[in-house]
């Protein structure tokens, strides 16, 4: 008979504590309005509890360089287009045309864009997802891609390496960088949740860094950073960060979860590597300098030659 009650027992506890309950970021969480913080996602999705999760901290010494790693090629990223940006309760989210897709970069195919959002604190404090040596920036942009067979990112998560994900970081800029405004305006229109508004012109392109400073970026093999949490995601972190002032960083603390607080601190905690390797760009540099070496050692060698 015991062997019966205990199981029903945590079963019904389980049931209390976890309910049928939203999952949310720890900054949501009250004693009356209790949710799965990012420590129960797993109870809302167990692939949250994975070996392969998302974020990460990047220890830049463990890294290895990658000469496969090579610069990517962006394609219609500077089409423009219009778009709808949406507080979706979570995030902000924008839609974009499947048109703009990105190759090289050591990814197995071509991706093609499906959205993007971002990750971020309070009034303009650490927010980033992933952290690079334990440094946490400030907010985090995702462009979400897909492989190009497939129509929509819940069949493309099927596939161990259908999305790709590219992650910017931002800092902290003295002025404000004017690539934003349409963007940060908009947020104005949407603080409420599940509210949306139009952008007339945007491009990812005018988003994200130019593309010669794109060159250096850390690899590695994770999952989506919300539940589902599901593990079919290459991950890319480019070096270089977007610039935005401290007011633009700020405003999208303005916006609203759907219970009416602040939206902010919209980050999960980073995950355990458990054994994984994350890679870094520039393999191809380090064995062209080391090539150069070669050459000078046997330059050296030959003027040292007697004639
Ligand atoms: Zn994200």
């Amino acid at each position: 008979m015991q062997h019966l009650i205990l199981p029903v027992l945590l079963a019904s506890l389980w049931t209390l504590c976890t309910g049928s309950a939203d999952w949310c970021y720890q900054s949501q969480f009250t004693c009356d309005h209790e949710c799965n913080t990012p420590d129960k996602w797993n109870h809302a999705n167990s692939d949250c509890s994975g070996k392969q999760q998302s974020p990460i901290n990047v220890v830049t010494r463990k890294t290895l360089p990658d000469e496969r790693l090579t610069p990517f090629k962006f394609n219609n990223y500077d089409h423009i287009f219009r778009g709808t940006i949406k507080n979706n309760g979570h995030s902000v989210q924008v839609n974009v045309p499947h048109l703009a897709t990105i190759s090289g970069g050591g990814l197995p195919d071509t991706y093609k864009a499906v959205q993007f959002h971002l990750h971020w604190g309070t009034d303009g404090g650490p927010g980033s997802e992933h952290t690079i040596d334990g440094e946490q920036y400030p907010m985090e942009l995702h462009i979400v891609h897909m492989r190009q067979e497939f129509s929509d990112l819940t069949t493309a998560l099927s596939d161990a390496e259908g999305v790709a994900v590219l992650g910017f970081f931002y800092e902290k800029s003295k002025s404000a960088n004017r690539k934003y405004d349409s963007m940060i305006s908009a947020l104005k229109s949407i603080t409420a949740a599940d509210a949306n508004t139009s952008l007339s012109s945007i491009s990812l392109a005018q988003l994200i860094p130019p593309e010669h400073n794109m060159t250096s970026f850390y690899r590695y093999k994770g999952s989506l950073t919300t539940p589902g949490c599901t593990e079919s995601v290459i991950w890319t972190l480019f070096e270089k960060p977007i610039p935005l002032s401290h007011d633009q960083l700020k405003t999208f603390s303005d916006l609203k979860f759907k219970d009416g607080k602040r939206m902010v601190s919209t980050f999960r905690p980073v995950q355990p590597l458990n054994g994984r390797q994350v890679y870094r760009s520039g393999g191809a540099v380090i064995l062209a300098s080391s090539a150069l070496l070669v050459a000078a050692i046997t330059m050296a060698m030959g003027l040292s030659q007697p004639n």
